[in-house]
């Protein structure tokens, strides 16, 4: 523990984030980080408590207190205070693939979990270990790291989000040749295609992408492995082959909207903004510019898509949350995330409205012109977004390679081999709707499991 009284000298001091009136007319990052001597103190806040509840990656119902990584915080927040950069850094990514993601946008449940903040502010965790990363990037100390040796054997892991990219990782440096296949033409899953830029700026996913690539894992875009012949084809030619495909079906709206003119599912949204946006893309899925806008649902999905449509432009937002406010107070107060904060900076109200539902559509031949309110108000809105959550993974590539699949890909408590022999499964494929965390927590233990099937025992650390 480098300050002994660290935690009474200093106040917590978060990064901070650009106003809304100024940061909601670009798609460039909002949080500004802290100058050096300020991230110092923040790291000698941490009082090396001796039960470091904050690495303990816990689920209680259904809720997770503590690092899913058991990233050894009090370690890189000492090495923070005694200014020794290297050491925190190679602390943090003995635990973490990739903190320029988590420190971006894990919601941090290592901060609920911090001793500190039982009497006072639990210390900055996410801020600094983005700091330790991200100044570990500027200094030029993330180097390449090629496996000593390789074993000859050939794994294809499908789907490039965290919890694909965490597997290849992890089973590339043990020295397994990695072939990451991916549908669409770039990779990152839904840090690429859902969390939009001013969340997590897509070149830090490219940047990660790149590092990985110049230490010897494949890339294969444009791949749909929910085609049969090519589910055989990659069956055939690989050891073995873990499936983390994500859970992109959305939980459909309870009425009959699909194929009306305006209205679009939140990760479809999202995802035509960020081709349209960084990729200079012209997709089907409308932009918001000069539309009434209506979301339902609540959550980071819904955020993100009142955040992106006040940058498209849109005419109005309002958001419609079902359950009632009095759910959603704390300290008797409603917090606003970032994107409510811009909605009222723009519109001058909070875009949601509690205890209510959409009951009906007002249509004019196939185009939507307004919903109907649970209350019966009519709100005008010719662009419905539905971010009701989501019902499973897509079951095309369950499918193509024969495995047992409910909502989620099945496999036994605790384990990740599926039905089918040297197949796996990994994140919220198999999990469910979850966490970038978990993602890459689920990416690092199926490479355990698969390297022990592959050579008989593992030296790779299960996480989950
Ligand atoms: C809008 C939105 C915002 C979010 N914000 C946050 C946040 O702020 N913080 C947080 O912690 N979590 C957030 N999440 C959740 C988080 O993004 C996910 O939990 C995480 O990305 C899951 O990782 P994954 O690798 O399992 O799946 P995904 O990221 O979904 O990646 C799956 C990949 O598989 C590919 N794939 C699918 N089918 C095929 C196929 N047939 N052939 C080849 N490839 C295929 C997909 O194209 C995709 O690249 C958010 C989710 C959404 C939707
Ligand atoms: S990954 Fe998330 S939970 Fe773990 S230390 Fe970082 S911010 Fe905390």
């Amino acid at each position: 523990m480098g300050k002994t009284t660290g935690f009474l000298e200093y106040a917590r001091q978060e990064a901070a984030s650009r106003p809304p009136e100024e940061r909601v007319r670009d798609w460039e990052p909002f949080h500004l980080p802290l100058k050096p001597e300020q991230r110092r103190d923040q790291g000698g806040r941490c009082m090396n408590c001796g039960v470091p509840y904050c690495q303990a990656g816990m689920e209680w119902e259904g809720r997770t207190f503590g690092c899913p990584l058991h990233n050894l915080i009090p370690e890189w927040n000492d090495m923070i205070w005694a200014e020794n950069p290297f050491h925190a850094l190679s602390r943090l990514l003995k635990t973490n693939n990739f903190p320029e993601f988590t420190g971006r946008v894990c919601p941090a449940p290592c901060e609920g979990a911090c001793i500190c903040g039982l009497y006072g502010d639990a210390v900055t965790i996410r801020d600094n270990e983005l700091s330790v990363i991200e100044d570990a990037f500027a200094a030029g100390a993330v180097k390449r790291r090629r496996p000593p040796q390789w074993s000859g054997k050939k794994v294809c892991v499908v789907g490039s989000g965290p919890a694909g990219l965490a597997a290849a990782d992890q089973l590339n440096h043990r020295g397994h040749f990695v072939t990451v296949v991916e549908r669409e033409e770039r990779c990152g899953g839904l840090l690429t295609y859902g969390i939009p830029n001013m969340k997590l700026p897509k070149d830090v996913v490219a940047r990660r992408i790149d590092l990985m690539t110049r230490e010897g894992v494949s890339f294969a875009t444009g791949v749909d492995a929910a085609d049969p012949a090519v589910a055989q084809r990659l069956l055939g030619d690989y050891d073995a082959v873990v499936l983390c495909c994500g859970a992109e079906r959305p939980r459909p709206l309870a009425m009959e909207a699909e194929g009306l003119a305006g209205f679009c599912y939140g990760t479809e949204f999202l995802k035509a903004a960020v081709e349209r946006q960084q990729f200079g893309k012209d997709p089907a899925i409308p932009a918001a510019e000069g539309r009434d806008v209506v979301i339902v649902g609540t959550g980071d999905t819904a955020a993100d898509c009142v955040a992106t449509a006040l940058r498209q432009g849109c005419r109005s937002v309002t958001q419609l949350v079902r359950r009632p406010v009095e759910d959603y107070l704390k300290d008797g107060k409603l917090p606003l995330d970032y994107a409510q904060e811009e909605a009222l900076e723009v519109f001058g109200r909070d875009p949601r409205r509690f205890g209510t539902q959409v009951r009906e559509l007002v249509t004019e031949g196939d185009a939507l012109t307004g919903v109907v309110t649970g209350e019966g108000e009519t709100l005008p809105c010719t662009l419905l977004i539905a971010a009701t959550g989501f019902a499973g993974c897509a079951p095309g590539v369950c499918r193509a390679f024969g495995v047992d699949c409910g909502e989620t890909v099945q496999t036994a408590e605790g384990h990740f081999a599926t039905s089918v022999e040297k197949v796996f499964a990994a994140g919220d494929m198999r999990r469910g709707q979850s966490l970038v965390v978990w993602a890459i927590a689920e990416g690092r233990t199926v490479a355990a499991e698969v390297d022990a099937y592959l050579t008989g025992y593992t030296n790779i650390v299960r996480t989950v």
